[in-house]
């Protein structure tokens, strides 16, 4: 249109949302499909959280509210991620948010100039590269390295990338796509290298509760780096509510407190009703949450087995998300393919199997030589996972 702005040329996408289409043409036309692409949940929200909002409504909660959230939800989202991360947290250091994503775009209209440059993972969630374009900041994507049971950062990518400039690093943590977890000593060393550079973070933690064993650690509770963090909170992925939208930024006040000044001039404030469901959720039980974990982890353990059954594939066997990045490098080569669409297409189109592959996640970096695809399992049952892997086999 002669209309649009110049800006709007820089502002990128979700193409994962365009497999989706794909698929449900497929299925409209009455194929079977097998949804991977998918990083959504079949599994509804917890009663408790669907009866709260029915109540709230009722009650009248249906009017503006204060533009960083309401205090009881800002005051338990400061206890209960403050108690889950080791932070001394109060309601002044939560701004409640319409879901995680709108966090990303903020913390970089908040704290990027252009001609900034912004560290952020690559693969990753693509928005990110999105936000840093549209806002006229420096993308300056790293990668990871296929290691013995997943993947780790690039540090060599992160190093050689910092300059003067280098204002920003955005660090997503369990990492969709591949699952990467940070260990201990991995999350120190990128600490010491923010603190080194004087670094702002935005700790992505959309998946920090869907972890299988051990315990959530956020980079924020390092010493030295809460006051440099921001983190992303969602209640999308660990309460089933992706369609809600309700999530929160949460750090040093003085920060957070900007981060709330776009919901004046943006949405207002997140819907009151969710909020009062959000509510419910931080204080309410947790056995739906504890049962949804046991069912994405059985998906997962029979999807890990199926996919290394397979010849030329190769994926390990992740701690946390829902989501399976598997090398399908030499499969590829037995076929004679030269690229991971023609691999996606080709299984699409013979059995139905819908994923989506690592150029979903950002353009592959220059030195990258393999080949790797993105099932996730949270939209899909354990019967679907056992036949459509069987026929992708
Ligand atoms: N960050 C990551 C890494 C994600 O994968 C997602 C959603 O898939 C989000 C943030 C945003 O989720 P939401 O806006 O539903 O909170």
């Amino acid at each position: 249109s002669r209309y649009l702005a110049d800006r709007m040329s820089k502002l990128g996408t979700e193409t994962a949302f365009a497999v989706g289409a794909e698929a449900a043409e497929m299925a409209s036309k009455g194929i079977k499909v097998y949804p991977f692409h998918l990083g959504d949940l079949n599994i509804p929200t917890p009663r408790h959280i669907r009866e709260a909002a029915l109540k709230a409504l009722e009650d009248g909660k249906t009017g503006y509210c204060p533009t960083p959230g309401i205090a009881p939800l800002r005051e338990a989202l400061a206890e209960d991620v403050g108690k889950a991360r080791g932070l001394n947290l109060g309601a002044a250091n939560v701004s409640v948010q319409p879901g995680g994503k709108p966090v990303i775009g903020k913390f970089i209209m908040a704290f990027m100039n252009p001609g900034d440059e912004v560290l952020y993972p690559n693969p990753g969630f693509p928005i990110y590269e999105s936000m840093i374009r549209f806002h006229g900041g420096v993308p300056k994507p790293y990668g990871f390295i296929e290691v013995e049971d997943g993947f780790a950062l690039d540090f060599e990518a992160i190093e050689k990338q910092i300059t003067p400039k280098t204002k920003l690093l955005i660090y997503n943590n369990y990492h969709n796509p591949t699952s990467a977890s940070s260990d201990e000593a991995e999350m120190q060393r990128l600490a010491e290298l923010c603190l080194k550079h004087d670094l702002l973070v935005l700790s992505d933690e959309a998946y920090f509760d869907i972890l299988y064993s051990g315990e959530g650690k956020s980079i924020a509770s390092i010493p030295g780096m809460f006051e440099r963090t921001i983190i992303l909170y969602t209640f999308s992925k660990k309460f089933a509510m992706t369609g809600w939208r309700l999530g929160a930024a949460i750090g040093p006040e003085d920060l957070i407190s900007h981060i709330s000044r776009f919901n004046v001039n943006d949405e207002s404030c997140t819907a009151h009703f969710v909020q009062w469901a959000g509510v419910a959720a931080l204080k309410g039980p947790m056995d739906e949450f504890y049962s949804m974990m046991e069912t994405l982890r059985e998906r997962r353990d029979v999807a890990v087995d199926l996919l290394n059954s397979m010849k030329g594939v190769r994926v390990s066997r992740p701690n946390s998300t829902f989501y399976l990045f598997a090398n399908v490098t030499e499969a590829m080569d037995n076929l004679g393919m030269k690229t991971v669409e023609e691999f996606r297409k080709k299984i699409l189109d013979e059995t139905g199997v819908s994923f989506t592959t690592r150029n979903h996640f950002g353009s592959p970096l220059p030195d990258e030589k393999q080949y790797y695809i993105r099932l996730a399992y949270s939209g899909i049952s354990v019967e679907d996972i056992r036949e459509g892997l069987s026929k992708m086999k």
